[in-house]
């Protein structure tokens, strides 16, 4: 197949990039460089079945493919809340134009969607027919609100133009090729400890994620991409292992082997205070489910981070 990814010089388009070129595909990969990096394309980028263009997807884009994987946005708090009308743009019109294309030429089009639809969940676990607690108005509104719309447009392409959508609502995800100073939370945790510098936790520490391996979500998302009879309704790809940040961070640093001290900092305003999915509909749609467990793609993370900050 000839597949476009938008975003892929990103942290989780990158890998895909790699491995669909590596399951015989050719791949155009857009990206418009402002959070992704083309060093994540270093494996991919002088390959024959593999062209980059650069590009801003709120701009139309007209180009011959099979299919569209849309995973063009920031995904870190900090950055997509440094521009939020881009972001709510780059969601918005992204989707649209990528729709369009789709429509045109009746192919399909995978949208990753977030755990962010959930907002600040007052259920746990949460499953996909949660409609979520979200803050229309806050300051993650613009990913969160930019990223329900594109799921509400790709269930009215859906029903409107019979266009293959297929939605992944992913939770928070870590692995290689996450930038140094991307924001999150496990990059944040092990940079610092690797530095010897102060963990970062905000708030007391309490509020629980549930971290899935990059390899491991990876491994979904080409199912769902695959899948010959779509189920037309979301699918909750993630981990559903719990843990707090504070056990988080106590992790990193046994893991490291740090000395670096915990230190408190203000918990950011609409920090959701726990997220864990409910993955039985992937399990039983896909039969998938993660195998990595947190201290193993852990010790991974750090080694790519030791590296990367040794260059
Ligand atoms: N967090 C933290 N220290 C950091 C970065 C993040 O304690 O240096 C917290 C953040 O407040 C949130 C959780 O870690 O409760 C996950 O944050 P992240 O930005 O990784 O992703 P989110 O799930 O909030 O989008």
């Amino acid at each position: 197949m000839r597949i476009l990814i938008a975003g892929a010089a990103g942290f989780l388009g990158s890998h895909l990039a790699e491995k669909l070129i590596a399951l015989g595909h050719n791949v155009i990969g857009i990206d418009d460089i402002s959070t992704g990096r083309l060093v994540n394309l270093d494996c991919v980028i002088n390959h024959e079945r593999f062209e980059f263009i650069n590009h801003d997807v709120r701009n139309p884009l007209d180009i011959k493919i099979d299919a569209i994987l849309n995973f063009a946005c920031p995904a870190s708090p900090i950055h997509y809340q440094s521009d939020p009308v881009k972001t709510i743009e780059t969601n918005f019109l992204g989707v649209i134009n990528l729709l369009h294309l789709a429509k045109n030429q009746e192919i399909l089009l995978l949208q990753a969607s977030t755990s962010e639809i959930y907002g600040d969940p007052t259920i746990s676990p949460q499953h996909e027919a949660y409609w979520g607690n979200v803050n229309p108005i806050g300051i993650r509104s613009c990913y969160d609100e930019g990223k329900r719309a594109a799921e509400t447009l790709c269930f009215d392409y859906k029903r409107q133009y019979s266009v293959d959508t297929r939605v992944i609502r992913i939770f928070n995800t870590y692995g290689p090729n996450m930038a140094l100073h991307d924001g999150r939370v496990v990059s944040n945790f092990i940079v610092q400890a690797l530095q010897g510098h102060d963990i970062t936790i905000y708030g007391d520490g309490s509020q629980t994620r549930s971290f899935c391996y990059v390899d491991d979500l990876i491994e979904g998302i080409l199912k769902v991409l695959f899948l010959k009879n779509p189920i037309g309704a979301p699918i909750n790809l993630g981990n559903p292992i719990e843990f707090s940040m504070h056990q988080l961070a106590e992790q990193v640093i046994a893991l490291t082997g740090s000395d670096s001290r915990i230190v408190f900092e203000n918990l950011p305003q609409d920090d959701p205070k726990q997220r864990k999915p409910d993955i039985s509909r992937a399990k039983e749609i896909l039969g998938w489910e993660p195998g990595t467990q947190l201290n193993e793609g852990l010790a991974k993370t750090i080694e790519y981070f030791r590296g990367e900050l040794s260059r």
